[in-house]
């Protein structure tokens, strides 16, 4: 019996993002092997698996926080190979690659010593060296968009956890990236406090942001995501409209790992 999964990879004309042939191993760990992955820009793909599948090391690498050991990575107009003949990228391509991957992690990381708006406008001028005055414009006009006009003072500290991932998807947004990856931007927030959070990203998505995100909200990721993929130990085992790998699973790992959702 052939048990090699089937895979369609969707034919998109330019994807924004597309990741071939990709590979990552930690020590001897084999934690992705060969990953295609196209996204279509303005789309939403919701990447879903059991815990340590790799999904985390894919976001990685796509904003290339985790170097790949082969295959290739593609961002917009940057793409970069990797393994055996390739060039390293040069750190300049690199920290310009990866402001343009906007990333938002379940821990949010913001600068403790700093309010919302300093968190916001502090990689736009330092890294950008956008002139204070506009960052400012700018992150006020961010945090209004994400819901927290009326906490742009406030320290992180005196900030609830919905509140602290929303300043940090508006921090993630200053830097203008062209793609926005969420690493279960929700799983460490109380349930009360999970909705606000997904609003954001819906509204996001209903803009036109291109955006892979990692989720254990299969609801949401039925919504919300045009293409769902489904990994198992570092292979996508399947993929397709949202809905479909939902609500009719064709693989029985998947059609196993969304049981216990049901
Ligand atoms: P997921 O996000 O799906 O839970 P991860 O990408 O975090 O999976 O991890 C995939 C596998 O790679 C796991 O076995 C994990 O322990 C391992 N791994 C992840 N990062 C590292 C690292 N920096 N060093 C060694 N092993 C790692
Ligand atoms: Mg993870």
């Amino acid at each position: 019996m052939d048990t090699t999964p089937k895979i369609e990879t969707p034919e998109i004309e330019t994807p924004k993002i597309e990741v071939a042939a990709l590979r990552k191993q930690f020590g001897e760990l084999v934690v992705l092997k060969d990953i295609n992955l196209k996204v279509a820009a303005g789309s939403v793909v919701a990447l879903i698996g059991p815990s340590g599948s790799g999904k985390s090391t894919l976001l990685r690498c796509i904003n290339l926080l985790v170097t790949p050991d082969g295959g290739r990575v593609r961002v917009g107009e940057d793409s970069f190979a990797f393994g055996v003949g390739s060039k390293p990228p040069r750190t300049r391509e690199l920290a310009r690659f990866r402001t343009n991957t906007g990333m938002v992690f379940q821990h949010f990381n913001l600068f403790p010593h700093m309010t919302a708006l300093g968190n916001v406008m502090e990689a736009p001028i330092t890294v950008r060296k956008k002139p204070k005055a506009q960052a400012r414009e700018q992150a006020l006009a961010l945090l209004a968009k994400v819901g927290l006009a009326d906490k742009v003072d406030e320290y992180p500290s005196r900030l609830s956890g919905g509140q602290k991932q929303r300043v940090a998807i508006a921090r993630a947004l200053a830097m203008e990236p062209e793609v926005m990856l969420f690493d279960e931007a929700t799983s460490a927030l109380d349930p009360e406090l999970v909705g606000e959070v997904l609003g954001v990203m819906q509204k996001l998505a209903s803009e036109g942001m291109t955006m892979v995100i990692v989720t254990h909200e299969i609801a949401f990721a039925r919504e919300v995501a045009d293409r769902v993929i489904f990994m198992r130990d570092g292979v996508v085992i399947e993929e397709g409209p949202a809905r479909q790998v939902i609500d009719a699973p064709r693989e029985p790992a998947t059609q196993a790992f969304l049981g216990h959702f049901h």
